[in-house]
């Protein structure tokens, strides 16, 4: 069947929107400040390659300085308060994220590179429902099921990755503020941006001093962040192998810490699903936001008397997808996050060809400026090679076919990872059998890349422990909690 590919005028979103400083200060007892002991580093649009701002890197001093304004403000203010009136404070914040929701969603697009219509539509409107969530559990601390007065933490230091900025920014933030924790935030080098408009938005909900501060840099800061003796508590989320670094360094300390990291989630298609559905549900699992999610559906495991037509109706959804400016509301694959990103994922893929996959992409022309991958499909993958292992984070799917329900298990298990899976199938007790043998943290059925405050999220094995999100994110927070 020939596919139409329809010509779209381009919808730009308007750029204007967005107030971009020349430079930015960290985030430091309520105001932006120059950094005392850091330098300066660029960050720029990975679409286009133009340079968006100068950001402050903050030094060991400038984290000091967080973690001092942290402590106080958690003593003093955000720890004695009672949990309605920061619950106040939190539904203020999320109204404001909603309010300026268009700029934050142009900027997060302008900084990260992807699709306007995602930050727009999936990444600001949960970032707000993070907080709206959790302002509700505020007040409601003794009824979350740990025990009658359960108490903070104390000081959390986060550490987020560049995927999803400022929904990380929510995941890591809300729950801490619920609980009555303050908090010294570390945004991802590439992409500072749409915290340090939090910020903004922070001092807008006025915010007392101290009790949110967001310091930016590479992973030095991060570093100096989670070894600092002033915290009580760490969250990461970004790659398995700085979790196992971060797990090292806080070994015999006493810090409580939660891990959210890498996956090599199986999407698993049996013969009696809804096939049309299902590629829908295989195509946003695995080329949402450029396949840079951790929990992407990047092997597909096919049951093989449907594999073929899999394929081929994959490849003809393929060949409509708009690669192209992320401003524009009509595109669907934005660019990659970074040249070193865009170099793993093309290493990787040389790799899967080089092991005997068969690569495919549908015809496509890449911008000349800024960094891109077209949308990538494997098939005749084997579970030995690199690209059925490793994670890719890329737009790159790895297909890979069984015959009987044991085989998909054993395949999709196969892997250090744990994070999430998906089950495509008609049958309710079959979703049942497999929901329960599949070692992931996250399991859809008929449905991929679900995400809602109530619901908890989190992996085990190499993709970290604890949860973030629902009633199970609050025990990573509170003093007699789950978390490791
Ligand atoms: P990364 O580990 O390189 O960086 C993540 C963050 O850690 C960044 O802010 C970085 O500056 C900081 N960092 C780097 N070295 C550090 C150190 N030694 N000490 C402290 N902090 C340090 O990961 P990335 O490339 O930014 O993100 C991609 C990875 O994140 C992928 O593996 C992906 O699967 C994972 N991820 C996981 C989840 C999840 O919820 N499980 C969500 C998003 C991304």
């Amino acid at each position: 069947m020939a596919t139409t590919r329809f010509t779209y005028a381009p919808a730009p979103e308007a750029r204007s929107v967005v107030n971009l400083k020349p430079s930015y200060g960290l985030f430091i007892d309520g105001d932006f400040t120059g950094p005392i002991d850091g330098s300066h580093f660029k960050t720029e649009s990975p679409s286009s390659q133009e340079v968006l701002a100068e950001v402050s890197e903050a030094g060991p001093a400038d984290v000091d300085r967080a973690v001092r304004s942290a402590r106080k403000a958690q003593e003093e203010v955000w720890g004695p308060m009672p949990g309605k009136e920061r619950a106040k404070y939190l539904f203020r914040i999320a109204r404001l994220v909603q309010e300026r929701s268009r700029e934050l969603a142009v900027l997060e697009s302008l900084d990260n590179g992807k699709p306007v219509r995602e930050s727009r539509d999936v990444d600001i409107p949960l970032a707000a429902a993070h907080f709206f969530y959790h302002a509700g559990w505020a007040d409601k601390l003794s009824y979350a099921g740990y025990g009658a007065d359960p108490k903070p933490l104390g000081v959390a230091g986060q550490v987020i990755p560049w995927n999803f900025p400022l929904l990380m920014a929510a995941w890591k933030l809300a729950p801490a503020l619920a609980t009555g924790n303050t908090c010294v935030l570390k945004p991802a080098e590439t992409t500072p941006l749409s915290a340090l408009l939090l910020a903004e938005i922070l001092q807008q909900a006025e915010l007392p001093p101290g009790v949110v501060n967001i310091v930016t840099g590479a992973g030095g800061t991060g570093s100096a962040l989670v070894a600092h003796p002033g915290i009580d508590k760490v969250a990461f989320t970004g790659s398995t192998e700085v979790g196992k670094l971060i797990q090292r360094t806080l070994a015999g300390t006493g810090k409580h810490l939660t891990l959210e990291l890498g996956g090599k989630a199986a999407n698993i298609v049996f013969d009696d699903a809804p096939l049309s559905q299902a590629v829908e549900g295989i195509v946003n699992g695995i080329f949402f936001n450029q396949g840079h999610v951790c929990c992407a559906g990047s092997r597909l495991l096919v049951q093989e008397a449907v594999a073929e037509g899999v394929v081929e109706a994959l490849k003809r959804r393929l060949g409509t997808l708009r690669l192209g400016d992320p401003l524009d509301k009509n595109t669907d694959i934005g660019a990659i996050n970074s040249p070193q990103q865009l170099d793993k994922i093309r290493e990787l893929s040389d790799s899967g060809e080089a092991e005997g996959a068969q690569r495919w992409s549908p015809a496509c022309s890449l911008p000349e400026r800024g960094y891109w991958f077209p949308p990538t499909m494997f098939t005749g993958v084997a579970p030995a090679q690199r690209i059925a292992r490793e994670e890719i984070f890329g737009p790159v799917l790895s297909v890979l076919t069984f015959r009987t329900p044991e085989e998909a298990i054993e395949k999709a298990n196969n892997t250090p990872y744990g994070l999430s899976a998906g089950v495509w199938t008609e049958k309710g007790s079959r979703i049942l059998h497999m929901a329960a043998r599949l070692r992931a943290g996250v399991v859809w059925a008929n449905t991929f890349n679900r995400f809602d405050p109530s619901s908890p999220f989190g992996g085990y094995r190499e993709s970290g422990f604890g949860r973030e999100g629902g009633r199970h994110g609050l025990a990573a927070y509170l003093a007699g909690g789950l978390d490791g």
